[in-house]
Order: C-alpha cells, then structure tokens, then sequence
C-alpha cells in the first residue's frame, strides 16, 4: 500500500508539498477550509475543514502514517494530543504551539540566548507609552497570534500614533518590539531529520515591502562573516526546536554586521521558494523526507545566481493570469501559479524563479517576467 500523508492546510505550500510528497509516490489528504484549496487541487483527496477542526485532524490522523501542517494556525492543542498517543506528527506540535505565539517564540529565543530584537509584552495602551520611553521611536506593535505576511504589524512613529496603531490591531494580545535599522534581511532553510541529521541551506536575501516578502536572492549579497554568522545562528535555532521538518529562520542583519533572529517558521517557507529550481533538494521534499523518516538530500545552489519574486495579487476578483505567454518566452525563468480562484491586492497569487550568472542578471530576468504578468 502507498504511504499516507495528511498535510493541515492547503495553501501554495500544501500545494507544493503535495506536489513532492506526490513525486516520492505518497497518497495525500489535506485539511483546508477553502473547496479546491490550491493543495486541494492537486492531493489525493482534501477534507473541507478549519485549520484548527478538531474532529477533522482527529479523522485524518486516523487514516494517515505520516501528519505535518503548512500553517501555523493548525490546531497545535489536537495535533499535540495525536502527538501524544503516538501519530506521528513533525514537526513537534509542542514547537508549533510556541511558535505560533511570537511573543512565547521571542522569550524562547531570548532564553536560548540567541539575538533578538528588544521586546515586551503589553496588556494596556499604557504600557505601550511606557515601553516607548524606554525603547524609543519609531516602534513595532505586533499580534502575538495569526499574524502571517507582516499583517499584524503596526509601526509606530510618535505618542500620538499609539492609540490607532492599537485599535487597528484589535487592542489584545500584542506585544512591542524596539525598531532594527537593519541593513539587510537574511534567511536560512535547514532541515532536521527523525533520525536528528540537520540539512542547511545557502544563506538567501529577502526583501520586503510593506511587511510582505517581495523578492529573495540567493546566496544573499552580504559577506562571508555574516553569511557564517547566519548559518551558525541558524543551526543553533534548530537544536532548540523538537521534531524532524524544515524549518525557516528569519534575521536581520546590523549595519555593524551583526545578525539578529527576527521569526522562526515550523515549515516550508517563501523564502525557500526558489529551492525548486535553484538547489538540489526542494524545500519541500525535504520536508516530505524530513516528516516521513526518509534521509535528507543535499542542499547545495545548482546555479550560481537565483531570484525569486513573488506575484502578488493587483487587484480584487476572479483571478485569471494573463501574460504567461512572454514570461516563459524568458530563458532560465520559471513561474508558479498557485491556482487560488479569487485575487486580491497583496495576495500571494504565484512566483516567479530565475537564474543566471549573477544575481542581477538573474533579478533583471525575473523582473521582466513579473513586469509582464498580471493577475
Ligand atoms: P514579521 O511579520 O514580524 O516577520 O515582520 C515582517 C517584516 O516587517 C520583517 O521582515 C521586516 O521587514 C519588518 N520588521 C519586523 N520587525 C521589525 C523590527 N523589529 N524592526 C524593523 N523591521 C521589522
């Protein structure tokens, strides 16, 4: 009989998980509220269901040998349960339950002695001025729980902006973090396998707009000292964390040089997108080995220079992709679309990877294909 693997969450990266979990010839259900989910579209057989149902997460372990999720608002309560009766479940529900409260995730880091921004729990409006003193401005107001793609953050600039940023960030369950002037953003995919062997991958830039990934480069342009410094970091991040998967570590890089983790991800991750064409092992079948108790695979760039930029939603309605046509006319682009039926302004709708000899040969190619398509 085929392996089974049942994925919480059917979004691009359900759909991209599936598509290798397919590849190593696994059945595979996912759990996702949205009918045709862009995992749902190309798994097995999708279960329409919250990311955090009980009774569906309970039938899918059921019927599954191997669990993982693809989201951090998976039901880390049940999945810990399972975990606990002996499904196996990667990574950790445990890791998934402190992650998914980034001010839990910041006082791990802390207390694993690992760089982080300065930062402080708040109950109150009060404390938020409080705090200000101290850290100064401009300042981060951030949700502790379900933020994903920068949608929980506040910056805040002066006293008078405290009391809006607040409210528009539903006045609980915040917490501020002090302003990093940093000069670059990094990221490093690695890997941990059942048997404890960690995998890491080349140290990438990312680039964000208004709080969302826009564009990552790989390898990073920044120096060997800070790219060493990543990968170390990196790697000590993950000996804290339990359970096999890939995991992403987000940083930011000082202008001094030094490297500060910014979030943790228990999953496949954007900034790992361009692993498809550009490394060996994709992201995601390394975690499909991770979580299924398969060996790792190597990690290294197959190209000198990739780019991947992520097309965003431009505007609301039916998405309907035009100009697919002249993007793949390109040479050395490749593009993704995540099949999701309704576009929106800032929506991750698809991506574009390409590469080259450089990276800004590599960037201008990716560029010219974004420039042509629009959804
Ligand atoms: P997050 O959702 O916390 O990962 O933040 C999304 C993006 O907001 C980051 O990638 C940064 O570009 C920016 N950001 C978050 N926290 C800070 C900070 N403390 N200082 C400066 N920029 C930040």
């Amino acid at each position: 009989m085929k392996q089974r693997l049942g994925i919480v969450g059917g979004g691009q990266l359900g759909r991209m998980l599936t598509l290798d979990a397919k590849k190593l010839g696994f059945d595979v259900t996912v759990i996702d509220p949205t009918p045709a989910s862009p995992a749902g579209q190309v798994a097995d057989r999708q279960t329409v269901a919250a990311y955090d149902d009980a009774a569906a997460i309970r039938e899918l372990a059921a019927s599954v040998d191997y669990m993982t999720f693809e989201i951090e608002s998976a039901g880390a309560g049940v999945l810990e349960e399972l975990a606990e009766a002996g499904v196996a479940i990667n990574p950790s529900p445990k890791t998934l339950g402190m992650i998914k409260d980034k001010l839990r995730q910041k006082r791990f880091l802390q207390g694993a002695g690992i760089p982080v921004a300065d930062f402080a729990g708040v109950e109150t409006i009060a404390e938020v001025k409080k705090v200000a003193k101290e850290f100064g401005y401009p300042l981060l107001l951030k949700a502790r729980f379900g933020a994903y793609d920068g949608r929980g953050n506040a910056i805040i600039k002066a006293e008078s902006e405290i009391t809006l940023a607040w409210e528009r960030l539903g006045g609980r369950e915040l917490y501020v973090e002090r302003f990093v002037p940093f000069t670059k953003e990094v990221a490093v995919i690695i890997a941990r396998s059942m048997a404890g062997d960690t995998a890491v991958y080349q140290v990438v830039e990312t680039v964000h707009c208004n709080n969302i990934c826009h564009s990552v480069y790989a390898p990073a342009r920044v120096g060997a000292a800070t790219a060493h410094a990543a990968t170390r970091l990196a790697n000590r991040v993950a000996q804290e964390l339990s359970g096999a998967g890939v995991f992403a570590i987000e940083m930011f890089v000082t202008e001094s040089g030094k490297v500060l983790v910014n979030e943790i991800a228990p999953r496949v991750h954007n900034s790992g997108h361009l692993t498809v064409e550009a490394s060996t092992t994709p992201q995601f079948e390394q975690h499909v080995r991770a979580v299924t108790g398969l060996p790792l695979g190597a990690t290294e760039l197959k190209v000198p220079a990739a780019v991947m930029i992520n097309i965003l939603g431009e505007r609301s309605g039916v998405a309907e992709a035009q100009g697919l046509e002249q993007a793949l006319a390109i040479p050395g682009v490749t593009v993704h679309l995540y099949g999701k039926a309704e576009t929106r302004p800032e929506r991750k709708m698809g991506h574009i990877t390409a590469f080259a000899d450089t990276i800004e040969a590599a960037e201008r190619k990716a560029q010219a294909a974004r420039k042509v398509i629009s959804i």
